[in-house]
């Protein structure tokens, strides 16, 4: 009944007018320019939050536009420097050349890992489907074999997780944990949403008895609660991971109890001129987001 609903918004979505889905992606979404990411990320910095920005937008066909846009990338972590802002960027692979060729995505990477590196800064190489886990893994390895400024993200649904974590962990792991966004079929991914929390669970206690710092990405209350329990009970020190959230998600007051307690916490900003078509791919790919967005709409900060 829910999905059922869910997927009756989404088919009016393209129907509303534009300033009316403006305003609403306008909680998640920065703005179209850099400077309006800024300006988020700079009100962010002040309130005690670091940030991550990225700007939207996938699926890049040529080998020129993949091109432009790492270097666009590249003048961020100059703008970031420049302003002085607790900030990294997140990229996703296939808005950089995923889809048109591994060695295009390898220079493209390694030429944003080398630019933050040059900047003291970091890059967080998101992960997109499963179609793709495998070579952002390994170019991923590839770069952090060059740099240490640089991370991809683990997503907790996959059975293949826990194996790929132990493969990796060390000194030099900086890892995104999320539970993953993409629709995934059973024979690879967990569906249930305990099962998922368990699995997280799991594969962070196992990234605290190793080595490695990783980004605690959620909002579900249940489970940060849980992270916060076991870091507790490991005595886990605060130099070994961060909380992470999106831009715009309620969580109740938590940030800023997370702030308190003197942990770190980082804001996913997304931003560019892409915001409806991508919001409308997402939303598409997984409509689940849109009753969470409707829910949002009546819940507190
Ligand atoms: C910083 C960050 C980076 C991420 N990077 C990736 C990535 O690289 N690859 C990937 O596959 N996934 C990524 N994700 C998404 C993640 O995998 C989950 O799909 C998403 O966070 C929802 O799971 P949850 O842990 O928040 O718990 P849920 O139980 O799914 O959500 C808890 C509550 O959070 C709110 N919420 C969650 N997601 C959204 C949303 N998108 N919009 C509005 N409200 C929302 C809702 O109120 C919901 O009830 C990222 C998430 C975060 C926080």
């Amino acid at each position: 009944m829910i999905k059922l609903f869910n997927r009756l918004i989404l088919f009016f979505i393209p129907h509303l007018p534009l300033f009316f889905v403006r305003f609403v992606a306008g909680r998640y979404v920065a703005g179209e320019s850099c400077e309006e990411a800024f300006e988020v990320v700079r009100k962010l910095n002040a309130k005690g939050f670091m940030a991550t920005i990225d700007i939207l937008g996938e699926h890049t066909r040529t080998k020129h536009t993949a091109f432009m846009i790492t270097q666009k990338y590249c003048e961020l972590f100059d703008a970031i420097k420049r302003r002085k802002l607790d900030c990294n960027i997140s990229v996703k692979p296939s808005h950089i050349g995923l889809d048109i060729g591994e060695q295009i995505l390898r220079e493209n990477l390694l030429k944003l890992v080398g630019k933050a590196a040059e900047s003291g800064n970091f890059l967080r190489i998101d992960m997109e489907n499963s179609k793709t886990t495998d070579i952002t893994l390994k170019l991923a390895d590839e770069c952090l074999a060059k740099y240490d400024s640089v991370g991809t993200v683990l997503q907790a649904y996959l059975f293949r997780t826990e194996d790929d974590l132990k493969e990796r962990v060390g000194p030099k792991l900086n890892v995104r944990l999320c539970k993953g966004i993409y629709r995934e079929s059973p024979d690879i991914a967990i569906q249930d949403r305990h099962e998922i929390n368990k699995n997280y669970l799991k594969v962070l206690k196992y990234l605290f008895d190793h080595e490695g710092y990783v980004g605690i990405a959620t909002h579900d209350l249940v489970l940060l609660k849980d992270c916060l329990h076991l870091i507790r009970d490991l005595k886990v020190p605060s130099d070994r991971f961060e909380f992470q959230v999106l831009y715009g998600v309620p969580m109740s007051g938590w940030l800023e109890k997370l702030i308190k307690m003197k942990y770190k916490v980082r804001v996913y900003v997304p931003f560019g001129p892409e915001w409806y078509a991508y919001s409308i791919r997402r939303l598409q790919e997984n409509p689940n987001i849109v009753g969470y967005i409707f829910n949002n709409l009546f819940r507190r900060a």
